[in-house]
């Protein structure tokens, strides 16, 4: 099934808000094995919408159109498109039951431009509308299904999950299963993890792998199309050892999960407690593991050391390290670690010092950190990390280092 999207609205074009009605539809499509060739984006004017309507209904089986459901003059999605097919426009009554039952509610007065918000297109199957007032709507004429969903994401999102998902697997050839399996990666990039699976990610159709790379983190979704769940695992199965046998040691968890969340997991279940001594972080790291619900079992305490007069005073760092090796440096980084972790009386002292830029500090160059690993019963493990991007991206991925390199090493004790 070939499908497109348009999304109708002036404001789209005059980039006053995204088109994120796009992204979302595009995501569920692709869980429902359609494939979406066009994302066409056209003001509130039915000459150019009309236009854009007949050169999707030549080339696609699926038009899905949002926006421009509304009662005023400049909604117009689905009288274009009635005019289209040449059906005219009729009242639903169920959603008009539903339009005056909203005003009465409120005790306001309906006015009339209210009533074109209950008018659908004649003979199409209509999606209610639980979060506002213009109902969706979805119509086959000459093998193209037209679907109209209304623009605020508050009310196409849900409606598209509740009505019109099931309706699009009823119009789909066999019914199928999708089933993904999520790996996520910390420690090696996007472009790296493509280039050791290229020829697992070139081979594939089914099951297919897809890297995607967010907040620092890279993930890997394994998609297999079957007739089961239990099939779909099977096909994914022997992909996902020879990723695990290729890549294994970056892999920290899978799932819709967070590092920052499997490692207060880990953390809890290891009955560990952790403290923090943060520089060129800021604090970034304390608030990813304060983040997670049920961190005060693990989480002792930070300090932010930004300045060097606090690493002296708050943290015991002697005047004549900083000024021989300077803050950002493996001996700093060490001592911080060690005695962050005695201060807050914790199992494991962590400490982050080095440059998040713009600009290079000491004579050392930007993303250059160094991470400082105190495990209660181990020698203090200090890592050089040399991490790219802005400052913004420097901290996040210093904070995540932290987290990861903290979960290899208690593996170690
Ligand atoms: P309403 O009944 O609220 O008028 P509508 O179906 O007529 O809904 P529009 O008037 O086109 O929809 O858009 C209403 C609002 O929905 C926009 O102001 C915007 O906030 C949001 N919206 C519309 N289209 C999109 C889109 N493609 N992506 C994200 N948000 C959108």
């Amino acid at each position: 099934m070939r499908a497109e999207l348009i999304a109708v609205g002036t404001e789209l074009l005059l980039g006053q808000i995204a088109n994120t009605n796009a992204q979302f539809l595009s995501q569920r499509l692709a869980a429902l094995g359609i494939n979406v060739y066009f994302h066409t984006v056209v003001g509130d004017n039915d000459e150019r919408l009309l236009f854009v309507t007949r050169q999707a209904a030549e080339r696609s089986d699926l038009v899905i159109f949002t926006g421009g459901l509304g009662p005023t003059q400049d909604d117009l999605t689905k009288e274009t498109v009635a005019a289209h097919l040449g059906l005219p426009l009729v009242t639903d009554e169920e959603a008009m039951r539903r339009i005056a039952a909203f005003f009465e509610r409120r005790g306001i007065k309906m006015s009339e431009n209210n009533r074109k918000q209950a008018l659908v297109i004649e003979g199409c199957t209509v999606f209610p509308n639980d979060r506002g007032m213009a109902p969706g709507m979805a119509l086959t004429r000459d093998g193209t299904t037209y679907v109209l969903l209304p623009g605020p994401p508050s009310e196409l999102n849900p409606m598209f999950d509740r009505y019109v998902f099931p309706f699009l697997s009823r119009l789909l050839p066999a019914r199928q299963v999708f089933h993904s399996r999520v790996l996520r990666f910390f420690g090696i990039g996007e472009s790296a993890l493509e280039e050791r699976l290229l020829d697992l990610i070139e081979q594939q159709t089914n099951p297919t792998i897809a890297p995607y790379a967010k907040d620092f983190e890279v993930t890997l979704r394994i998609t297999a199309r079957a007739d089961s769940v239990e099939a779909a695992e099977q096909l994914i199965a022997p992909v996902e050892a020879q990723i695990r046998s290729r890549v294994g040691e970056y892999i920290y968890g899978e799932g819709e999960t967070q590092l920052h969340e499997v490692f207060v997991q880990a953390l809890r279940r290891q009955q560990v407690t952790v403290a923090c001594a943060e520089s060129c972080t800021g604090g970034a790291l304390s608030a990813l593991i304060t983040s997670v619900p049920g961190s005060s079992a693990a989480f002792r305490g930070g300090i932010v050391c930004y300045s060097n007069e606090v690493k002296q005073k708050l943290l015991g760092i002697p005047a004549e390290v900083l000024a021989q090796d300077g803050a950002v440096s493996e001996s700093v980084a060490r001592l911080l670690a060690e005695h962050v972790r005695l201060s807050c009386d914790a199992t494991v002292g962590i400490a982050l010092t080095g440059v998040a830029g713009p600009d290079p500090l000491e004579g050392k160059p930007v993303g250059l950190v160094y991470l400082g690993i105190a495990v209660q019963g181990l020698p203090v493990l200090v890592k050089q990390l040399n991490l790219a991007g802005h400052r913004e991206a420097i901290i996040g991925r210093a904070a995540k280092a932290a987290m990861f390199h903290t979960l290899q090493r208690l593996k170690e004790r």
